[in-house]
């Protein structure tokens, strides 16, 4: 239980075990959220008060899927948790059955389920949940928590492992996305609004010797399995083209020292800022695929700081301005032919998966725990169905009609 906890921190926790982790700071998409999630912890994130509150001995209730803490409950409680509990276990059990089954809908549609990892360590868990592939590696987890930023060959190795590590499945290796609630060591400047400053690419094309050297790692270990660049926080064609540049300048000193790595690897943006999503013909011209980072861009769009707890209640993902941006990056990249995907948080929810399916979507990628249930969904998923009841929610503006539509998308 703390006041708040860093995704550095926490990563560091990550050989240990706990019972639950609590927290009076943070939102549910902060990346201390997420990597709980990978932890398959229950956390309570934005108690407020809870270190006031709660004593040593007390037994608590950690319901992490609905954000709830019960404190000293009676025995009635307490039996329904254990037997929610152990519904939850069977539950969990019976999906594992779905290990060897293909991801495909009702009327026999392919959908490619990714995972999400932080670290070349995670992979026994992508492969225990069958996973299509490395749909989104969070490499700024390799920076944290040293003295020393790790090197090209460092960097290279820990790629290469993944690539290697995935046998020819595509691996897709987002730039690091350092500066605003995942700082490097020792930096003392603190923006005075971190997730609108020097963060992502910004901080890349401010940095460009950094920049480099990851970029030469990445194309290294393109050589060695189905890599694919995706770079974070592009906000339009100027970054884009910029980013484009530091590529070729990679390959180009790579091509001088003889050092093979493959030509063709995909390069494909994020699309997280608004910007993005409404400017993305600069994107489907210019890049080789397109990946929806909805923690972010909720966040920008509604403007809601997805790690205050003051606003969280605000931050959602069905809010027709969120849908109709989405309907419209999906759409648009299929139109021009563009590989898609969804690795926010929403892509791991199956509350979301029929919704997301009729948008027209078919890559998602998750963390690897959520992986069978979202395969699941799919399974007794129609997609004609799911289309019209997604198109009749983007119709929608009333908060509660969209939530009625959304359970009668969900019913079945
Ligand atoms: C996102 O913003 O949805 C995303 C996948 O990236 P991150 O959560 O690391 O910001
Ligand atoms: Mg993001």
């Amino acid at each position: 239980m703390a006041h708040d906890v860093s995704p550095a921190d926490l990563i560091q926790l990550k050989p240990h075990q706990f019972t639950a982790i609590l927290t009076d700071l943070g939102g549910a998409t902060s990346h201390t959220a997420i990597i709980a999630r990978g932890l398959n912890t229950p956390c309570v994130v934005g108690l407020h008060r809870a270190r006031q509150i709660l004593h040593e001995n007390d037994t608590l209730i950690v319901d992490g899927e609905r954000g709830v803490v019960i404190v000293n409950p009676d025995k009635q409680v307490l039996a329904e948790y254990k037997l929610r509990q152990d519904q939850w276990e069977l539950e969990r059990k019976k999906l594992k059955g779905l290990k060897t089954k293909r991801a495909i809908t009702l009327e026999g549609t392919r959908i490619e389920l990714h995972a999400n990892i932080e670290m070349p360590g995670d992979l026994p868990d992508v492969k225990e949940n069958a996973a299509a592939g490395v749909g989104l590696f969070r490499s700024e987890f390799l920076f944290l928590n040293r003295d020393e930023l790790p090197d090209e060959e460092e960097q290279f190795e820990a790629y290469r492992t993944v690539a290697e590590g995935m046998h020819g499945l595509p691996v897709t290796i987002r730039t690091f996305d350092l500066g605003a609630d995942k700082q490097l060591k020792g930096v003392q400047r603190v923006a005075s609004n971190p997730a609108l400053g020097l963060r992502a690419i910004r901080l890349c094309l401010s940095e460009p010797l950094l920049f480099r050297t990851q970029l030469r790692a990445l194309l290294r270990a393109s050589h060695y399995g189905n890599v694919k660049i995706l770079v974070p926080m592009l906000s339009g064609a100027m970054e884009i083209n910029q980013t484009l540049q530091a590529v070729a300048a990679a390959q180009q000193s790579l091509d001088n020292e003889g050092i093979p790595y493959n030509r063709e690897t995909p390069i494909g943006g994020m699309i997280e800022i608004p910007s993005a999503a409404l400017a993305l013909g600069a994107f489907t011209r210019k890049l080789d695929f397109v990946s929806i980072g909805t923690n972010d861009l909720i966040q920008y769009t509604l403007a809601i700081d997805r790690t205050d707890e003051e606003v969280a209640h605000l931050y959602d993902p069905l809010h027709p301005a969120v849908l109709h941006l989405l309907a419209q990056v999906i759409g648009g990249a299929n139109k021009a032919g563009i590989p898609v995907s969804v690795c926010g948080e929403m892509a791991g929810e199956v509350a979301y998966t029929r919704l997301l399916l009729g948008l027209g979507l078919r890559q998602f990628s998750m963390h690897p725990a959520q992986l069978f249930s979202v395969k699941q969904r799919v399974l007794t998923t129609s997609l004609a169905d799911a289309s019209t009841l997604a198109h009749k929610i983007l119709r929608a503006d009333d908060p509660m009609k969209i939530r009625e539509l959304l359970d009668k998308l969900n019913a079945g």
